[in-house]
């Protein structure tokens, strides 16, 4: 049975792995006013062990509007199609960034879905990103 608490070390490794940013929106941790989230991809009650391969480090934000989806309507076509997965999926195969960098761009079923679903264009993350650019952190170094 796994362990259904995230241990310190899982999350410094999560940090490490997503290079502190949000896994969807690609907002630096560092400067959040609030302390991140760490993700059941799978949730832990559709049996989603507390396990590296089912952990995503995420802003509380994009965390709350995924809620428990793992499936979501793509607004370009109305069909259901899966939402990005971090373990599985590569972020540039999916998003790339408007001509401003401020807004993301969805390239396939799974990356609009979770565009729509997360909000992941919200205006706090998009002012966010506009005070970033400023100072060189934003956009992130390409994976
Ligand atoms: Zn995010």
């Amino acid at each position: 049975m796994p362990e259904a608490r995230v241990t310190h070390q899982q999350k410094e490794d999560l940090y490490q792995r997503a290079d502190g940013r949000c896994e969807y929106c690609k907002s630096p941790a560092f400067y959040a006013p609030d302390p991140f989230s760490v993700e059941h991809i799978q949730l832990r009650a559709a049996g989603g062990a507390t396990e590296l391969p089912n952990l995503a480090f995420s802003r509380q934000g994009c965390n709350n509007f995924k809620h428990m989806a793992i499936t979501a309507l793509d607004p370009a076509t109305g069909n259901e199609a899966p939402l990005f997965h971090p373990r599985r999926d590569r972020w540039a195969d999916h998003f790339t960034w408007s001509e401003d960098m401020l807004r993301i761009v969805g390239l396939t079923p799974a990356g609009r879905t979770t565009l729509s679903r997360l909000q992941l264009d919200r205006a706090g993350v998009v002012n966010l990103r506009r005070l970033l650019s400023t100072v060189g952190e934003h956009p992130p170094d390409a994976e």
